[in-house]
Formats: C-alpha cells, structure tokens, sequence
C-alpha cells in the first residue's frame, strides 16, 4: 500500500521534499481548530475540507493516522495579541450566558456544518479548558529551561533570549529586529520586558469570567500554548504534519515553535501546512465589510450577497476546484459554474451504472488512475485530479453514446476509480438528489408562502388576490391543486 510518496511543502526550510514520516506506518497530524464563539463560515470551511482530503488519502494510502483538530475555547483574546477581551468571554458577556453554553452552542453547529460538508470528525478533538493542568506544566518547563519569565501574576514567553539561541519567526520569515522596531508598547503591557513578548500565562482581570488557579495568579493560558500542549500530549515529542490557515502562521505557528523547542529543545513539527485563504467578489470576508456569509446562509441562500442556495456538496467541490494553497474568490458566477460541473461530474458516476460491456476495448482506462495519484502525490493538486476524473466522465459518455466500446473490466476500472478519488478521497458525496433536495428547500418553502397567502384571500373572498397568484404560478410552470380539507399541493408541470 506504501508504494505512493506524497510531496508536501515543507516551508521551515522552503523545499520540496518527498513526503517521510517519522514512522513507516502511523502519521501524527494536528490541525488548528476553530475558536467557538459564532457560526461556521468559509475561513472555517476551507481548512477544514483541505485536511480532510489529506487525512482521507494517507489513510487510503495504508497509514494509520491519528488526527488531532483543537478546539480553542479559552484564551483567544480579541486582537490576536495578549490585549482585548476574551472572545468566548465577551459573546457570553453579551448573551448573558455560561461560557462554556457559548462553546457548546457554537460547537454542535459547527459539527453539523462539517457533517453538511462531508468533513469526517477527527480522531481526537481536545478542548484548550480541558487541558489547563497539562498547560501549566509545560510553562513550568519553559521557566526552568529559562526561556520566561513572571510578572505581576503573569508569565511571559523572552523572545529576544530565545531569537538569539534559536531565531524567532522563521516559518513566517519574520524579520525580528523589524518586529521589534515597529511594535511599540501598549498601555498596561509594560509588565512585558519587550513588546514582542507572549503570554503564556495571564493573570485574570476581576471582570474576567473564565480562570484557573496557577503558581502565578488566578488566571487563564496564552492562545498559543494550548496547540503545543496538546500536540505533545496526543502525538508525542515530534510529529508529521501540522496544519492550519496561512493568518495562523504569524504569530500563532512561530510561537508554538518557540514554545515546543524552549521545552524540548528541538521543533515538534516536520511538516508544516497552510491553507491559503478565502475572499469574496475579491474581496477580504469581515463584518464590517457587509460580506461575511457563514454556511448555513450558503446552504439556504439567505444572504443579500447570494443569488441562490449552494448545496455543502457545491462548496466542497469548488473549494477543491482550486489547489489548497492558491486564493479563492466565491462569487455567485464562480459557485454556479461549480454546481454546474458537479452535476456533470454527478451524471457521469449516474451513467456509469448503466454502461453496457463490449467484447473489445477502445478506451484506455488505466492511464487515468495513474494521472489521479501523480496530481495527489504533486503536493494534493486536487484541481488536476478534477479535471482527470471529467476526463473519465468523457470516456463514460462516449462509451454510452456508442462513439467507443470498454469491456466490463474497463467498467470495472472506471468504477473503482470513481469510488476511490471522487467519494473515498476528495470525500464528494454521489447522491445528486440529496445535493438538489437542500439546494431547492428555500425555493419550496418561497411557493408554500405565496400559497398560504392565496389560501388567506380565498378566506377573505379576495378571488382576484386568489386567481392572480394561482394564474400566475400556472405561468411559470406549477400546477396547484386545492384539497379538501381547504389545504394545497403543488407540482411542477
Ligand atoms: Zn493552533
């Protein structure tokens, strides 16, 4: 089974090397999770789908993985810096909640959108609360090894000491002594030695509802420390692959680096992975900008900025459509010419079914297969496996048109092609009609609103209200049936 080598960037030393775990049959891979605190939206979506893939094809190619995906429920404070309000804190704050409701609200939602997507749940999903004693450990090390410091109740993490023994912001390529001449200190953070100092450990203002007791104060862990904590505990020392968005790689991926070598004295990770990120109509998703569109608003359509719902099956195939570390625009031009491609894509695996064997072959089938495992293994290209598998759908058409002839080992082949790239791998799922069933709900519900409104005109014995709408849904191409019971059923002509 191990006879595919997969290439992955490696961006510590910027090469491309062939893919070596550090054990030949079992890969440890941690992805950054999302932080719970409001609905799933694209920024989530897309790392989520590209390690899906990932995970899926090492454990199609014989390894067994374990995947760990984070779930940051403490610590990350609004300005990504070691300021601002806790941002689970504040919508508890704001709802008049239990912090912990606001992860578990947001948590089964964002389950369930993973599940919309096809995303299979990873092999251990820790909680950043749930590891507080496991955090304040690895603190204690990083003290003693003499790489932080406390203050006031707080334990920061000595940047410039570790930049001299190590160098800090490597895998960003930051340059530290440009960090340092343009970060200038904040008001109450001069408890730090130097601005670009990080929290590891934060005392807890009396206003702050989520701390913990530690050697140093009442208080809650840095954002970056609950990655390297649990990376280590779940996946040992060193591991595989470490994966996130590319927003993740400065500063929260460079100061898990300096976290894990303070501890341990040598980097955790070997390979590191980002995603690239996500705009819409060109440009940066944010509140403010009015374009902030979560997945239940593309799966029901109920956004200004979209001109119909997108089914999860949609969104997974056009994310895939680009490679994970080019930029991807949605527009509703972009996303409709997906849902186009994915119902040819869907018709083709439909027809497959039903394709009749000949005694001769005309086709080669096999030169497919090998393309779709090149295009994985070049660093998961998965547009190039997209673009091979139409052309698989273009052998099954012609055979079905009667312009070539397979033999059923040929079907055979197809089949099993189909089924391992397209369902096993990049994880689409075949029911068409399922994708058609969410994508028309909203567009159902919309006649049922204007029938319920006839219904209360025929009550009021507004026959012209009544007789408009049904002439006029007869016009586009419904048929309207009154029960009697004085409900209504509806079909399309
Ligand atoms: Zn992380």
């Amino acid at each position: 089974m191990l006879q595919h080598s997969l290439e992955i960037y490696n961006s510590m030393s910027r090469c491309k090397e062939l893919f070596k775990p550090l054990h030949p049959e079992r890969v440890g891979m941690y992805v950054c999770g999302p932080t719970v605190y409001g609905d799933g939206h694209l920024g989530h979506a897309r790392p989520a789908i590209t390690f899906d893939v990932l995970f899926r094809y090492l454990t199609h190619l014989g390894y067994k993985v374990r995947y760990v995906r984070n779930i940051t429920d403490v610590g990350h404070l609004e300005h990504d810096a070691d300021d601002g309000e806790d941002k689970i804190a504040k919508k508890a704050r704001l709802e008049q909640l239990e912090p912990m409701e606001v992860v578990q609200h947001y948590l089964l939602r964002y389950h369930r959108a993973m599940d919309a997507l096809n995303v299979l749940p990873p092999s251990i999903e820790p909680h950043a609360s749930g590891h507080i004693i496991e955090q304040i450990e690895y603190i204690k090390k990083i003290l003693d090894a003499g790489y932080a410091y406390e203050s006031e109740g707080s334990v920061y993490f000595d940047v410039p000491k570790f930049n001299h023994d190590y160098g800090y912001g490597r895998l960003s390529g930051r340059n530290i002594e440009e960090l340092l001449a343009t970060t200038r200190a904040l008001d109450g953070q001069t408890e730090k030695r130097n601005p670009a100092d990080f929290a590891l450990w934060k005392k807890a203002a009396p206003e702050h509802i989520m701390h913990w007791p530690s050697p140093w104060s009442e208080g809650f862990p840095g954002w970056h420390l609950e990655c390297s904590t649990m990376s280590e505990k779940y996946l040992g020392e060193q591991f595989d692959i470490h994966g996130g968005g590319m927003d993740l790689k400065f500063p929260h991926h460079d100061c898990e680096i300096a976290q894990s070598v303070a501890h341990n004295g040598r980097p955790s990770v070997h390979y590191w992975m980002h995603n690239n990120m996500i705009t819409i109509n060109g440009q940066k998703m944010g509140k403010s900008l009015g374009n902030f569109i979560t997945l239940d608003e593309f799966f029901t359509g109920s956004h200004p900025l979209l001109a119909q719902a997108y089914s999860p099956m949609t969104i997974r195939f056009f994310i895939l459509q680009a490679h994970y570390r080019g930029t991807v625009d949605f527009s509703n031009e972009a996303l409709q010419a997906s849902e186009t491609a994915l119902r040819r894509m869907l018709d083709g695996w439909k027809r497959l079914g039903e394709l009749k064997p000949s005694a001769e072959s005309t086709v080669d089938v096999n030169d497919i297969r090998t393309r779709c495992y090149a295009a994985m293994d070049d660093d998961l290209n998965t547009p190039v496996v997209i673009a091979t598998l139409f052309d698989a759908c273009r052998i099954i058409n012609q055979v079905n048109d009667g312009h070539a002839t397979a033999t059923a080992d040929d079907i055979a082949t197809l089949r099993d092609i189909m089924q391992t790239f397209l369902v096993d791998i990049l994880g689409i799922r075949t029911e068409a009609a399922e994708a058609g069933a969410e994508a028309l709900k909203p567009f159902e519900d919309a006649v049922d609103l204007l029938l319920n409104i006839r219904r209360e005109a025929k009550q009021r014995k507004d026959w012209a209200t009544s007789d408009l709408i049904r002439d006029r849904l007869a016009a586009i191409g419904f048929a309207v049936k009154d029960t009697k019971d004085g409900g209504f059923e509806w079909t399309l002509k």
